[in-house]
């Protein structure tokens, strides 16, 4: 492989490329729209493009793309070739400013959740110069956001960039306050991305796999993940050469790709970058699962980004460290040597608290998909509850805070003696790790691991950002004007912790006891997306998005729609494909080996050998055979009565409550008949292949 310094970024037009080929004055002005927002004139546009244009076509592409994030979740493109006709007949390459800032794709196929009505076709894509241009087979990416005729948002990009100004704006507030002036306050956000990786052959007979992204039949292998042996293993050699593909080519991109591993499950891997703004941490993320997926099948694999591929085995999330800092690279949830006397640390910390707690049920929804409801609170991902993990040193701060003890000094550094001589001392971090909390603080960032693998990361972002705006926003106004700031502050954070202590518990998350616990302290458990989604469209969440100018009330609404209807459409599509493996495939297996055990025993009956015991596989062969038709006509019933003309909600909730039973009744049948019927009769690969064949 070749240097990894001289190939990353390669692939984008970043600042160094900007220098090189852009006038001084263009590149400023450039530089001043990227970091203070200020409106790039057309002439400077022309420059750029033109720019741009000639690097990009230096480097292979023949075409340029605006390169949007609608809110179906994953990233839309639409290319146009630089060839503009001459009158000889001839073509030359042309890119204007115009090209580059504005774009108008067809809207019509996106989902706009009824926000436009399909005859208003006409959308705008609009460059967003703090995301740096990049080349994609052989086109120029311009990344963009993406508006109706109208000018209602119809991406995630938009919103996203309104919550970072919501947060700079609110955290800058309090900032004056204690007597700084940072130009910005920006959220980062570091998202690790887990996977399973399956090999492309065995997938191809897989219709759920196909077509759902997760096997909806299966016995549980053999093998599970009981030995624990996987997790940070060795790699195996195949994958290892998928994954130095997949670094090289997010490096190339400017991914900055830094940490890969096996995680817990066979055939699950993780890889995380380092953290940069949430904004482009979002385009990365999309990158990121594009190029794993690409990647895969070069490499004769399937990578699968599903949050649950398999039952009973860890399915995989995407956790969201996330944090603010000044634009000088003041980290603001930094603690410090004693933060108990760190009344401006002690202030933020307190306001991510009420926000969580505030907010929990917003929170909850930003992860609410069908997906993820196979993996909350499904053993080895944090419940549906929302609470916050500090750990012993930040609890033990709290404590004193609320009660009004004694401070006690600072704590001294911790060591870690290893007994060899010649090995370091290992100096302690002051918050261990807690894997079963939703929301853990790890010392300088927050942890949200609630967050689906497939999800974009611009939906828990802008919720993140917006909720923590909001609790600043309150600070700040009790703030200013204060006499003595630092007093009213410590009040402030005093106050908030006894009201919103109830939200910290740094116990076992997966615990029975902790969802007993949690509703003696009214933490909603939110269980379902079902349940979850309608908080969406709550006066709280409404005004709360309305204030900070992420999202009207009607995009609210939209919004909303969306997520319910793709909920019941994930089900739907889920429900069909049972119901034609189990009727084309399962079914016809079962009763050919049915008949194949039926016929041995009246075979050796007829000549007169007892056979007692086979005689009682091929009744329980028939029985269950039985039950499986049963299932399958009733859940054919059920998808024949599907609810219409009703709300997105009550559809939504039909799919919950009987769709979803019938079919895991329906698995359950089938599972069981996988483990008695001989390999060669039944249809396609089980789990033990799906997980160890790679
Ligand atoms: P873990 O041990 O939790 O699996 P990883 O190393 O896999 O940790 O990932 C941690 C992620 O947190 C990385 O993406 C890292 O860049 C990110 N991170 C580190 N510091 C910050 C910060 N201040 N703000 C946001 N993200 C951060
Ligand atoms: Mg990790």
């Amino acid at each position: 492989m070749s240097n990894v310094a001289e190939i990353f970024g390669s692939k984008v037009f970043n600042l160094p490329t900007m220098q090189a080929r852009l006038p001084k004055a263009t590149y400023e002005s450039l530089l001043r729209t990227m970091q203070e927002g200020t409106q790039l004139d057309s002439k400077a546009a022309d420059v750029v493009a033109n720019a741009m244009k000639d690097w990009a076509i230096e480097n292979g592409c023949t075409h340029y793309t605006h390169w949007f994030q609608p809110m179906t979740g994953v990233t839309a493109e639409k290319h146009d070739a630089f060839i503009q006709p001459t009158e000889d007949g001839t073509v030359i390459n042309e890119f204007s400013g115009k090209e580059l800032v504005i774009g108008e794709p067809d809207a019509s196929s996106f989902p706009s959740g009824g926000l436009r009505a399909t005859f208003e076709a006409r959308g705008y894509t609009a460059w967003d110069p703090t995301s740096y241009a990049f080349i994609k087979d052989n086109s120029l990416c311009i990344p963009t956001t993406f508006l109706s005729y109208t000018g209602e948002v119809l991406d995630k990009k938009t919103p996203l960039l309104r919550s970072m100004d919501a947060i700079s704006k609110e955290a800058k507030r309090i900032l004056y306050c204690f007597g700084k002036a940072p130009a910005r306050v920006v959220s980062y956000v570091g998202p690790e991305q887990e996977y399973f990786l399956v090999d492309k052959e065995l997938w191809k007979q897989r219709k759920d796999l196909m077509l759902t992204g997760r096997t909806l039949f299966g016995a549980m292998p053999a093998k599970g993940q009981e030995l624990e042996d996987h997790y940070f293993g060795q790699i195996k050699e195949r994958v290892s050469s998928f994954m130095k593909d997949v670094d090289e080519e997010l490096w190339r991109l400017g991914v900055y790709n830094k940490t890969k591993h096996n995680e817990v499950a066979p055939a699950q891997h993780e890889v995380a970058p380092v953290f940069s703004t949430t904004n482009i941490a979002t385009d990365h993320n999309q990158l990121t699962m594009e190029v794993l997926k690409k990647v895969a099948e070069r490499h004769g694999l399937v990578c699968l980004l599903h949050e649950k591929p398999y039952e009973g085995i860890n399915g995989s999330g995407k956790h969201n460290n996330w944090s603010i800092g000044t634009s000088d690279g003041e980290n603001l949830l930094k603690p410090g040597k004693d933060p108990e006397a760190n009344t401006q640390f002690l202030l933020f910390l307190a306001a991510v608290i009420k926000a969580v707690d505030d907010y929990a049920e917003i929170l909850r929804l930003a992860v609410a998909t069908a997906g993820n409801d196979h993996r909350l609170g499904a053993n080895e991902a944090p419940p549906a509850i929302v609470s916050i993990y500090l750990g012993e040193q930040l609890e033990e701060v709290v404590e004193h805070l609320v009660s009004g003890a004694e401070s006690s000094a600072a704590k001294a550094a911790a060591y870690l003696e290893t007994g060899v001589e010649a090995m370091p001392v290992i100096q302690k971090d002051t918050t261990d790790r807690n894997r079963t909390s939703p929301f853990a603080f790890t010392g300088n960032r927050f942890e949200f691991r609630m967050p689906g693998s497939s999800q974009s990361v611009a939906g828990i972002n802008i919720v993140i950002n917006t909720i923590v705006a909001e609790a600043l926003s309150q600070f700040a106004d009790k703030l200013e004007g204060a006499k003595d700031v630092t007093s009213k502050a410590m009040e402030i954070v005093i106050d908030t912790l006894k009201k919103h202590q109830r939200i910290i518990f740094n116990g076992n998350g997966y615990s029975d006891e902790w969802i007993e616990e949690a509703e003696r302290r009214g933490l909603p458990n939110l269980r379902t997306a079902v349940d979850a989604l309608p908080y969406f469209v709550s006066e709280k969440s409404l005004s709360l998005f309305e204030k900070h100018n992420v999202f009207t009330r009607v995009e609210t609404e939209t919004r909303t729609d969306i997520m319910i209807e793709d909920y019941s459409k994930a089900v739907h599509i889920e429900m069909l494909t049972m119901l034609e493996m189990a009727k084309q495939e399962i079914l016809p297996a079962c009763l050919e080996y049915t008949s194949f055990v039926v016929d041995d025993v009246a075979k050796k009956q007829s000549i007169g050998i007892s056979v007692p015991n086979e005689k009682e596989k091929a009744k329980r062969l028939s029985s269950l055979t039985e039950a499986l038709i049963e299932r399958i006509d009733a859940l054919d019933a059920i998808a024949a009565k599907v609810p219409e003309n009703c709300s997105v909600i009550e559809t939504a909730g039909y799919y919950k409550d009987y769709a979803l039973p019938a079919m895991d009744r329906l698995r359950k049948v089938a599972d069981t008949l996988e483990t008695m019927v001989a390999k060669e009769y039944w249809p396609f690969p089980t789990y033990t292949d799906l997980l160890y064949r790679i």
